[in-house]
């Protein structure tokens, strides 16, 4: 019987795990540093924990890494990496270079998706599986580790392949070892969940975890939302918007608002202000996405005085309101080209 990869354990069960074997907490603290700051990969390299112990623990468990399939490089500097899985899936990651020396990765939850949102690639893969939590936190560190020393990974947002609210304990149970400053040391702000709106979830998620939560709005109005997002029919706009006061409550922070503009469909001046009044109860920000056609996407991306004109609208209501063009459209890697199959 192979042994469990080490990674896939919660950090409760990996603690109280190591503890039951009588081992200090100090040494508990130093086998977190090896594995997810120093990402070692094998146990032998945990030199400061004595013979035994390295030996108990490759006993016990295997490291298991993530294996890098192909990178592809944008003419923009994000790359989008193409992880094959143990068992043949495939998944990406996009790294994207931002101001102020900021390096985003942006990480994939599922391998497909089961929203089915008319707009994205994703979606046509359908779901295949969940993520495990080593495959999670496999694409933090296998992109750390192809970066030159001292370049690291500032933020991470949860945007690749699929709805992490449809993982949701592998995901609150990644953020915890994400935010440890044992393991990965993420501060709150440096880590955001975007889902496609399940409500239930956003409001747990706002006692479960502490970090930045978006969603992927996209609509104003409930005829046209369900649409393009089938999720909205189970949770309608009014229902978001609590869940939405709620995550605010419970959490402090700032919510942001994904809102993919396409041609003729929610780029009107009264689609802004529908949007305007849906958000003004709410502590949000606005990021406004052109949208990425890709072959066969069933929509146009609007024209830049459209997309400006909007974008004024908002601005006008004192929103914070920026114009995300995607990184790595060049590469398949924007928002909402990620797909493997
Ligand atoms: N499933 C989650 C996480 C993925 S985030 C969610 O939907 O929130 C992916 C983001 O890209 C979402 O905000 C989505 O609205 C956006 N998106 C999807 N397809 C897109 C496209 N073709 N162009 C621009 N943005 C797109
Ligand atoms: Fe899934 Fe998000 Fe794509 Fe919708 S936009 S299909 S929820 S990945």
């Amino acid at each position: 019987m192979s042994l469990p990869n080490i990674k896939n354990l919660s950090l409760p069960a990996l603690e109280e795990k190591i503890l039951s074997w009588g081992v200090k907490s100090y040494v508990r603290d130093q086998i977190l540093i090896w594995l997810y700051r120093e990402r070692v990969t094998s146990f032998d390299e945990m030199t400061n924990l004595s013979k035994e112990l390295r030996r108990r623990l490759a006993e016990t468990f295997v490291i298991d890494r993530m294996e890098v399939e192909r990178t592809l490089h944008s003419v923009d500097g994000s790359q989008k990496f193409l992880f094959k899985l143990a068992d043949g899936q495939k998944i990406e990651s996009v790294l994207m270079p931002q101001k102020n020396d900021r390096l985003t990765l942006c990480i994939s939850s599922q391998v497909g998706c089961a929203i089915g949102c008319c707009f994205c690639k994703t979606a046509e893969m359908g779901l295949m599986r969940n993520l495990t939590q080593g495959e999670i936190l496999g694409q933090v560190l296998e992109v750390q580790q192809t970066l030159p020393h001292k370049k690291r990974i500032s933020n991470i947002v949860f945007m690749g392949m699929g709805e992490p609210f449809h993982n949701y304990e592998t995901v609150i149970s990644a953020l915890k070892l994400l935010r440890d400053p044992r393991c990965f040391n993420f501060g709150k702000r440096k880590i955001t969940v975007s889902t496609s709106g399940l409500a239930p979830e956003i409001e747990k998620f706002g006692k479960d975890a502490d970090v930045k939560l978006a969603l992927s709005l996209n609509a104003t109005t409930d005829p046209s939302r369900t649409e393009i997002m089938p999720i909205n029919k189970a949770f309608p706009m009014e229902r978001l918007q609590k869940a939405c006061r709620t995550y605010n409550d419970l959490t402090g922070l700032t919510i942001t608002i994904e809102y993919v503009l396409f041609a003729g469909l929610n780029d009107s001046r009264e689609d802004a202000k529908r949007l305007v009044r849906f958000l003004s109860p709410l502590n949000t920000k606005i990021n406004v996405i052109p949208y990425n056609e890709y072959p066969g996407s069933p929509f146009k991306r609007p024209s830049d005085e459209k997309i400006r004109d909007f974008h004024h609208t908002l601005a006008d209501h004192n929103f914070q309101v920026n114009i995300r063009y995607s990184k790595g459209l060049d590469i398949m890697g924007a928002c909402g080209q990620l797909a493997t199959a």
